[in-house]
This record gives structure tokens, sequence and C-alpha cells, in this order.
């Protein structure tokens, strides 16, 4: 595995590869990496010759009273799981390679979609997200790039913005990953106590019986909102921020749900907030929950 932090050196390496008509696969990520992560390697190296990974805490995707002075880091750990996922370049940029003398002008704006759902709650969030990657992806080139569902909105948001701005990558959407109790796994689980921990397993509990709403009949997004919530409701240490019911392709509010639909949900645990969604699917009365 080559692991590199220089921009140049991963453009050599890719270009090198690329001459002999290499497919790239690239998997962008924040770090402290879990089997949520190697699954996205996994399939990246199933589909394409050479596997990028990216590790970079990118400081523009994180609001003023977010966690990025606290986010975890483990690099060590993330070589070895990398080495043995068979990645063939480990890119871990510095801020000051990627933002040089730690700021640059250029933003990318993904318009009003930035602004819905999980935009609302953390204003500038999406813009930080699609200006990291429109940099990464010209890092890497040409590539397949593979996200996680667990951040719905970071995918329709950077589909939109590859296909606005004809970035010459495509996006592969791939399934969330859980702890057998069905909490999706993330880096921040690593904040919750014991406790905390055995409640937050109420978030995927809850979606599900929207899910389940939804399969039974139940087309209002009004009632989906309250059966998820009044679930999350029964465990006090949680405490609801949003729960959302969106079009899954562009994040609209919908008056009655028909067609691809994603229901979010953030909430705090302590001082830890997490995330996560289900798909529902266009079968009333017999659908499953994708
Ligand atoms: P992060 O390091 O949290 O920025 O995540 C990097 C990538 O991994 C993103 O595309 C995430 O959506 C994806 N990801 C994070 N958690 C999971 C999970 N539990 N299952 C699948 N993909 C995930």
């Amino acid at each position: 595995m080559i692991a590199t932090g220089s921009i140049e050196d991963l453009r050599a390496s890719l270009d090198a590869e690329r001459k002999y008509s290499k497919r790239v696969g690239f998997v962008p990520t924040m770090g402290y990496l879990h089997d949520g992560h190697v699954s996205l390697i996994e399939r990246a190296k199933r589909d394409n010759d050479v596997v990028v990974v990216s590790i970079f805490v990118n400081p523009l995707q994180f609001g003023p009273s977010d966690d990025f002075d606290r986010y975890p880091t483990d690099p060590e750990r993330d070589h070895a799981i990398c080495e043995k996922a068979g990645v063939d370049i480990l890119f871990s940029p510095s801020v000051e390679q990627m933002y040089p003398g730690g700021a640059i002008s250029t933003s990318v704006d993904p318009g009003p979609i930035a602004n819905l759902s999980e935009g609302y709650y953390r204003p500038g969030h999406f813009a930080g997200v699609a200006t990291v990657c429109v940099k990464l992806f010209s890092a890497v080139g040409p590539c397949r790039v593979y996200m996680g569902k667990k951040d719905y909105q970071q995918v329709v948001v950077l589909r939109q913005v590859t296909s606005d701005l004809s970035l010459p990558v495509e996006i592969v959407a791939c399934e969330t990953v859980r702890e057998p109790d069905g909490l999706a796994m993330s880096s921040r689980n690593k904040y919750l106590s014991a406790e905390e921990r055995r409640a937050a397993a109420v978030i995927h509990r809850a979606l599900v019986a929207g899910a389940e709403a939804y399969a039974s009949g139940e087309v209002d997004p009004g009632v989906i909102k309250r059966v998820v919530s009044s679930v999350i409701g029964q465990d006090a240490s949680v405490t609801i921020q949003y729960v959302d019911v969106a079009g899954g392709n562009d994040l609209m509010p919908p008056v009655v749900i028909s067609g691809k639909t994603v229901v979010s949900v953030a909430a705090f645990i302590g001082h830890t907030r997490l995330i996560d969604n289900i798909e529902l699917e266009n079968q009333v009365g017999t659908g499953q929950p994708a």
C-alpha cells in the first residue's frame, strides 16, 4: 500500500495506473475507520482495479459548535485497517496540503438542497462537504466514488454537484452497516458511554417503526414523523433534533408519500449528535422497508 499526504504524489501514482486503463475506486472518509468504511472499501475493490481511501477531517464542514476539535483519530489503526482491506493508496493530506495558508477563497455552493433536512440544522455543512469533495475528486481524477447511505443527504448533494459541474466521477451509494442492535456504525459512537450506547439503539428501532407504519399503508408524512418521534420519546436520555420525511432524489418534503422516500433522524444522546435514516419503497400495503 502506498501511503501519501501529497496531492502531487497521489496524482502521479494514479496517472501511472490509468496508463494501463486501470479503473479507480475512491472512498473518501474522515478516518477512525469502522466496518461501515470497510464495506465501502470492499465494494470498491470488487468493482475496480485500484482503490484509494482518503482520510481527512475537513474543518470546512464543521460548524462552530460541532466536534472538530475532538473528532476521534487513530492514524496507525486506520493504516492497518486499510492495509488489511487491500487498499492500494491511502491518501492522508494535512490541512496545509488541502488548504494552503489555512484557508481557500473558493467554495462550492450546492444551492437550495444544502439547506433542506440535515442542512437546515447545519448551515454551511454541505458547502464544506462539496468543496472538499470537489478538491478530492480533482486530486483522484476519473473514478467511482463509494459513499454510505448513512449520510443520505451527502449522497444526494454530491450526485447533484458532480452532475452540475460535469465531474468525471460516478457516485455509488452503499447500504448502512449496523451493529447487532441496529445502531448505525459511526466514528462518533466512540463518544457514547455504556448507558448512552444502549439507549442509542432506539433511533433505528424508531425508524423501523416508521417504515412499518408506511408498509401498513400510512402515507401521511406527519403521521410517520409522529410514529418515529413517539418511539424515540420513550427513552428520556435521547433528545430528538429533527425527524424528517423527504423525497429520496430531491429531499423535498412530500405532501403524501409516494415513490422513493427517506425518513431521517438527528438526535442527541448526552453531548453526542447521531444521525440515521431509512428508505421507504413505493409499495403501500405490501412493501418492505429497503
Ligand atoms: P465519515 O468518515 O464518517 O465521513 O464517512 C465516510 C464515508 O463512510 C461516508 O460516505 C459515510 O456515509 C460512510 N459511512 C459512515 N458510516 C457508515 C456505515 N455505518 N455504513 C456504511 N457507510 C458508512
